[in-house]
């Protein structure tokens, strides 16, 4: 193991500035998938400890401690709060690794860091951030003001447990809303351990509270109270659906909603260098197991390229060692517990039933370690509208479909309940436009997989999600709302 010692584990749920047990003092125990051994056991929020959050969180926002701070007073705070969390880097890439089996490399060099950076990033903006005024004419002056929308829910995944939570918190924050965060019940601590850095940091009691606990229990309480203004939830369609159902059987609140993805990458008879195009391939595939929402995990290829981009591809995969999370060569990481487990090996089985050809991988692997490993996997030969290039697998398979013309690509691009993310690789400049402007998704990458970075709004089309944009100044926005303040002269 790479890591000399473990850090002390903050599990109990953070309310109004201090950590405390479930008001049930209920529990739940979370694992190492790496190993399938328990890790720490957990408070288990419900309905109670939701209410006294929101409580917690609607006294801090009413009495303007922070809601109504100077934006230069609240860029301050949240600057040394990523400093804080900058201090505590290996200590947050730990956390994620531990319970997520996320590769170590990555929690420290992309998780953490991506963290740190959106919270200085948005920190940053709101003090150049201006209203605006209304044209118009001599006798009225109209102001278009933006204030925070107040207590706001977030409901977490457990794929990139700090960099959602926070994808959420600093936008939210930094406009001057109070906050509770209800991390996924696999991976609490991370959130845990922020909360108390974001106090430490200075911000004040109840405007940064976590409640870890299940879904169908803390989740569905946050989404149904009657005095949370917004929810903003990053996980499955299933599970975002619900909570439009929670808004409209409560009080109409605002919901924000980033979903799944069938994301296509699509390599055109012209590509770059083959090798390159590989490297990008099996990075949209396999990054973070596959387990991301962005995942480029339909592969279309032009018949004339595919056997050689195969072939690239296989070559490819000896950068992609699975093993141990925190041995640094690692970068496959197991499946995140074992129903998932068998989620994504039940996948990998209908792949083959529906004639799917397997190219590598195709089991699961490293069993004597007790954790959750799946060999990375290669389909060819799939159809577009088999179950394997259809449904999130949320795992490392990725499938590849040819096709013969450009028309054929796009249409097989487009047809998909998903619209998160899309790639297109080719040296053709027109043919790049061409097809970035076709795709109907929220993001597309031209000779890469990307997600852009924090300057840019990330979200879907389609079944992937609406309702705002994670990062860039959109985000910001979707944490406010506008008033109209109408000034009648004399
Ligand atoms: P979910 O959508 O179920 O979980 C996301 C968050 O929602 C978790 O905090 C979860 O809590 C919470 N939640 C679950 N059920 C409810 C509910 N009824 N009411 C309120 N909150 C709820 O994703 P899963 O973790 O179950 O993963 C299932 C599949 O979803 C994956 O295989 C993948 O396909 C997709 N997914 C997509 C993600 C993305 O980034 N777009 C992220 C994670 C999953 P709890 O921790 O208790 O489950």
């Amino acid at each position: 193991m790479a890591v000399a010692a473990l850090p002390a584990f903050r599990t109990k749920a953070f309310i109004d500035g201090r950590f405390r047990d479930a008001a049930s003092g209920e529990t739940f125990i979370t694992e190492n998938p790496a190993t399938g051994q328990p890790i720490a056991t957990i408070a288990s929020g419900g309905a109670g400890d939701i209410d006294a959050a929101v409580a917690a969180a609607r006294r801090a926002f009413d009495d303007g401690r922070w809601s109504r701070r100077a934006p230069a007073e609240r860029k301050e705070v949240l600057l040394r709060f990523a400093d804080l969390l900058e201090a505590n880097l290996e200590e947050l890439a730990l956390l994620d690794s531990l319970e997520g089996g996320k590769p170590i490399t990555d929690t420290r060099e992309v998780d953490v860091p991506d963290a740190v950076r959106t919270y200085r990033w948005f920190a940053e903006a709101i003090d150049k951030v201006f209203d605006a005024v209304a044209p118009t004419g001599p006798d009225a002056l109209g102001l278009i003001v933006r204030e925070p929308i107040g207590v706001v829910g977030a409901v977490v995944p457990w794929n990139f447990p700090l960099l959602m939570a926070t994808w959420k918190a600093a936008p939210a924050l930094a406009a001057g809303n109070s906050l509770i965060i209800k991390p996924a019940r696999l991976t609490s601590m991370s959130a845990l351990r922020m909360a108390e850095i974001a106090s430490e940091a200075g911000l004040p009691d109840g405007v940064f509270n976590v409640v870890p606990g299940s879904g169908s229990e803390a989740g569905q309480a946050l989404g149904r109270h009657m005095d949370v203004d917004m929810v903003t939830f990053t996980g499955s369609t299933e599970t975002g659906r619900q909570f439009l159902h929670y808004s409209a059987e409560s009080n109409l609140k605002e919901v924000a909603l980033e979903m799944g993805g069938k994301s296509p990458q699509v390599v055109l008879a012209d590509p770059p260098e083959l090798d390159r195009v590989a490297e990008q391939v099996l990075l949209a595939g396999l990054m973070n197991m596959g387990e991301n929402c962005s995942a480029g995990s339909r592969l279309l290829v032009h018949r004339s390229v595919r056997d050689d981009l195969v072939v690239h591809l296989v070559e490819g995969l000896k950068a992609w060692p699975v093993g141990d999370p925190l041995e640094a060569e690692t970068r496959l990481g197991p499946m995140v517990e074992q129903p998932h487990l068998d989620k994504v090996l039940g996948y990998i089985e209908k792949g083959r039933a529906e004639g799917a050809r397997i190219v590598t991988g195709g089991e699961r692997t490293l069993t004597e370690t007790g954790g959750y490993f799946v060999a990375p996997t290669i389909f060819d030969d799939v159809g577009n509208t088999m179950t394997i290039a259809r449904e999130e697998i949320f795992g490392p398979v990725i499938s590849l479909v040819p096709f013969d013309d450009e028309d054929e690509a796009i249409a097989l691009a487009n047809q998909t309940s998903y619209g998160l993310a899309a790639s297109v690789y080719t040296t053709n400049l027109d043919r790049a436009i061409r097809f970035a402007r076709a795709i109907r998704a929220g993001t597309v990458g031209v000779n890469a997989y990307s997600e852009g970075d924090i300057t840019t709004p990330f979200g879907g089309y389609k079944e992937s999600g609406f309702g705002g944009r994670d990062k860039g100044l959109e985000a910001f926005e979707q944490y406010t709302q506008k008033k109209t303040i109408w000034f009648a002269l004399g």
